[in-house]
């Protein structure tokens, strides 16, 4: 690991170049020699999963290939996806029959995503593009008539090596489980499904936005009665009669369930994210793009990221085990441009040119979405105090069903529906159900 670390490091990053290539000056950055500098140590490789560490494959999707994913705002609904971008081992996904303000970033060996054909073997319900009829959509046709290509099987990672799921675990069981939105709250929650060796927990009378998918070893999820022995407070289902009363011998004879078995879990080591520590992590305010990064705070789950250079107004939390985290020298490695920090003598702005006003933003993406490739002005950009203090949440796709004159394109740039990047930081309010 230390030979392959001192490798990667050794090589160069091109700084990506973007609007104006004669802006950002072709310089060449190392981490190796940024860390020196900095007197800084990066996070260790064996610290990240599978998940985050450095692929084993090359990532052989293409643009334009089909396939069926979840979508990652509502967790259990798995659609018909198409690649709208490939970058290194990541990818854009776009919802087909929908707005672009939709796409999602993703890694190409992510489990959220499946080969076409997937669901119907599975028993999953698909959710077709919009403007298909249930009943009427098959997934060869849809792809003969419109001239498409299914991303092949091979291209999907094998995760049966994993292992599979303990037998234990069984659709429609409940335990107690951690609100990943509110993370100091722990819940009553159902198994609401199970994929190969993870599962889908669901709070009990909350809407799917809510639910999440982990691993069974995860620390998010924990045996019913986990509270009153650890001296917490479970917060029972919405709508409970008696919510300070709660009592799960109760529920669970009311609703005709059972508890997963308490010695099942086994909760995997805690996270060995120490602050100061340096990774590469995807800035959520502008998902394509990833940025030298520093640890600087940790709790039982969580990191706190910064973005080398950036004010620490952008700093935020994310799960340790977040498929947007990786180890240095991951973009060098799988062919990604990783963004290195800001210094304000690197910017080189010519006479008449139009830049963004942001200190660090060098005008890529734009707070609407990939439509846009880039702003000049604090109005598009994802960083600006005005974006910043606005709540950016994103129109609930599936909730835009009736909007059909949405749809098209073309008709985006003079519709007023603002489709903003969502960001969901830790002081976040939810604006379905607040909790
Ligand atoms: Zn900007």
């Amino acid at each position: 690991v230390i030979i392959f670390l001192s490798l990667i490091v050794s090589r160069t990053v091109t700084v990506f170049s973007f609007p104006d290539p004669s802006v950002a000056a072709q310089e060449a950055w190392s981490w190796e020699q940024y860390l020196t500098e900095q007197k800084a140590i990066a996070a260790p490789v064996e610290l990240f999963s599978k998940d985050q560490s450095f692929p084993e494959h090359e990532n052989g999707f293409q643009v334009g290939m089909r396939l069926e994913g979840i979508d990652p705002r509502h967790p259990s609904v798995f659609c018909v996806l198409s690649v709208a971008e490939v970058c290194g081992y990541r990818l854009r996904l776009h919802f087909d029959g929908y707005l672009s303000c939709y796409d999602f970033w993703t890694n190409a060996g992510s489990p959220d995503i499946h080969p076409i054909g997937w669901c119907e073997k599975t028993k999953h319900e698909l959710h077709i593009p919009k403007g298909y009829r249930k009943d009427k959509f098959v997934w060869m046709d849809y792809l003969k008539a419109c001239k498409l290509q299914n991303a092949p099987k091979k291209l999907f990672r094998n995760r049966s090596s994993n292992g599979p799921m303990p037998k234990e675990f069984q659709v429609g069981m409940k335990l107690e489980a951690i609100d990943r939105k509110n993370p100091s709250l722990v819940c009553v929650a159902t198994i609401a499904d199970i994929v190969e060796d993870r599962l889908l927990v669901h709070f009990d009378n909350w809407d799917d936005s809510y639910d999440y998918w982990c691993d069974v070893n995860s620390p998010y999820v924990q045996p019913v009665g986990w509270c009153q022995e650890n001296g917490r407070t479970l917060i029972a289902p919405q709508g409970y009669p008696d919510p300070e009363n709660f009592s799960w011998t109760e529920y669970l004879e009311a609703t005709q369930t059972n508890a997963v078995p308490a010695k099942v879990f086994k909760m995997r080591p805690p996270h060995g994210f120490l602050p100061s520590m340096r990774l590469e992590a995807v800035d959520r305010r502008n998902p394509r793009l990833i940025r030298v990064a520093t640890v600087i705070d940790v709790d039982d789950q969580r990191v706190k990221v910064h973005f080398d250079g950036w004010d620490h107004k952008y700093d935020y939390w994310m799960d340790a085990d977040s498929p947007d985290i990786h180890p240095i020298g991951w973009c060098d490695v799988t062919g990604h441009p990783l963004e290195v920090p800001y210094r304000a003598n690197d910017v080189k702005i010519l006479p008449g040119q139009a830049v963004c006003p942001t200190p660090g933003c060098r005008g890529i993406g734009h707070i609407r979405g990939p439509r846009y490739s880039g702003h000049h002005s604090a109005f598009g950009c994802p960083y600006s105090d005005m974006n910043l203090k606005k709540e950016a949440t994103l129109h609930d796709r599936l909730r835009e069903q009736t909007q059909a004159h949405l749809e098209s394109d073309s008709s985006h740039s003079k519709s007023k529906n603002l489709c903003s990047l969502s960001f969901n930081g830790k002081h976040e309010k939810v604006n379905s159900q607040p909790r």
